[in-house]
């Protein structure tokens, strides 16, 4: 069996797509998701991929859930964080329930997982961390006061890790989609679609979860490690940076 990893939020959409892809190349995944229990057993069923039930936001359930993982598939020697929720509202009617749900689920959540394997990956001297951050995080949409903070900050964290642990053999970066089709982008009007396509992503279409997907599996391979703390876009032309 190959190197363990873990793909946070990946009972469907990204996450789903990239517990799937690697599992493909070999890796031995832990899928950890929060409530789709359905959506978790089918990818059992489909991919042979272990299934872990918590929630990012809570750091002790993370504490607990990366030691079931542990227990169950070794350590943890690539980490995909990738949960993540969007719900928009413009700052002025956002509930601070809201502003703190964002930030707790897709920046804290982060840190949570994060903290509890980055210490086994320094020691043993190899690790690749992949953070799932958004075009949202350099040109945020009307309404993602929170998510844009959180992603935006999601590249600030990948660049400072990057920076205090590649010299341990552990590399840090992030992937930066564009409109990817999933439940979150889904929720929008079809008409609203519609128009981003035809004339807001040069490449005229969505993405999908496998032009994310191979992102991932590029910075996690053994040999990507002379990169770290980069973004990397998937927008289909959409923001150039
Ligand atoms: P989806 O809404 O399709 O799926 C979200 C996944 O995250 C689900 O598996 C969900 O689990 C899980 N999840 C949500 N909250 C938690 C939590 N607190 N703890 C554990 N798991 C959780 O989202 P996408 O696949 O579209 O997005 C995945 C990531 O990619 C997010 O970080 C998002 O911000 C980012 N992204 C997405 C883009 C897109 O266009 N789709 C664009 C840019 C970035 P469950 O259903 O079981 O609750």
């Amino acid at each position: 069996m190959g190197r363990v990893a873990l793909v946070t939020g990946a009972s469907r959409g990204i996450g789903r797509g990239v517990a799937m892809a690697m599992a493909g190349a070999g890796y031995a995944v832990a899928a950890n998701y929060r409530s789709d229990d359905g959506a978790a057993a089918s990818l059992e069923a489909e991919a042979g991929v272990g299934t872990f039930k918590w929630d990012v936001s809570d750091y002790d359930a993370c504490e607990a859930g990366v030691a079931e993982v542990e227990a169950a598939l070794g350590p943890v020697e690539v980490l995909v964080n990738n949960a993540g929720i969007s719900p928009d509202k413009f700052l002025h009617k956002m509930a601070p329930e809201v502003w703190r749900q964002v930030i707790d689920t897709n920046l804290n959540g982060f840190f949570n997982v994060t903290h509890r394997v980055i210490g086994g990956m320094r020691a043993r001297r190899f690790g690749r961390i992949v953070n799932m951050a958004s075009l949202s995080a350099f040109h945020p949409s009307f309404g993602e006061t929170a998510y844009g903070a959180a992603k935006g900050a999601v590249v600030s964290f990948t660049k400072a890790l990057a920076r205090e642990s590649v010299a341990r053999g552990v590399t840090v970066n992030a992937v930066a989609p564009g409109y990817i089709d999933t439940d979150m982008v889904r929720v929008a009007p079809q008409d609203w679609l519609d128009n981003l396509v035809e004339n807001v992503i040069p490449a005229g279409r969505l993405g999908t979860v496998g032009d994310v997907a191979r992102c991932v599996l590029f910075l996690a391979a053994d040999d990507s490690d002379f990169i770290t703390g980069a973004t990397l876009d998937v927008n289909g032309g959409q923001l150039m940076r």
